[in-house]
């Protein structure tokens, strides 16, 4: 009599076991599969942040560079000492159209100048961030 009891409740134990381990392992690949997706998709937040950090750095040292020479909102001077300035009305050397504005870039195209005639004289600047 004492021995039936636990013999039943340990075979319906098993059952419950039985039934629950399924569920519980499907809880754990879904888990599982969860958690993959992350691993997958994670290195995809650092590129895409390096991206736009990349973005970020390439373009600052062209204003970074005109910044350090002095030619944003200032002016410049030709090798004859006349004094230019660096915003007001130029030619596009790339797309030709005449702008207003900072002598750096083309206002229509964007194309970045390298050099612009005296105002004086007609001697050509070169812009400091050009090289050669
Ligand atoms: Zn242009
Ligand atoms: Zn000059």
């Amino acid at each position: 009599m004492r021995h039936s009891p636990r013999a039943h409740g340990r075979a319906r134990s098993v059952g419950a076991a039985r039934d629950g381990l399924p569920t519980m392992s499907a809880a754990r690949t879904g888990r599982t599969l969860q958690v993959l997706f992350w691993v997958l998709l994670a290195p995809f937040f650092p590129v895409y942040g390096l991206a736009v950090l990349l973005l970020a750095l390439v373009r600052l040292p062209f204003r970074a560079r005109a910044f350090a020479s002095g030619v944003v909102g200032r002016s410049l001077r030709c090798p004859n000492g006349h004094v230019n300035a660096t915003s007001g009305r130029f030619v596009c050397g790339t797309c030709g159209a005449t702008y207003l504005g900072w002598i750096g870039a083309c206002d229509v195209c964007r194309a970045p100048a390298g050099w612009f005639p005296c105002d004086v004289c007609g001697v050509g600047i070169r812009l400091p961030w050009v090289r050669g």
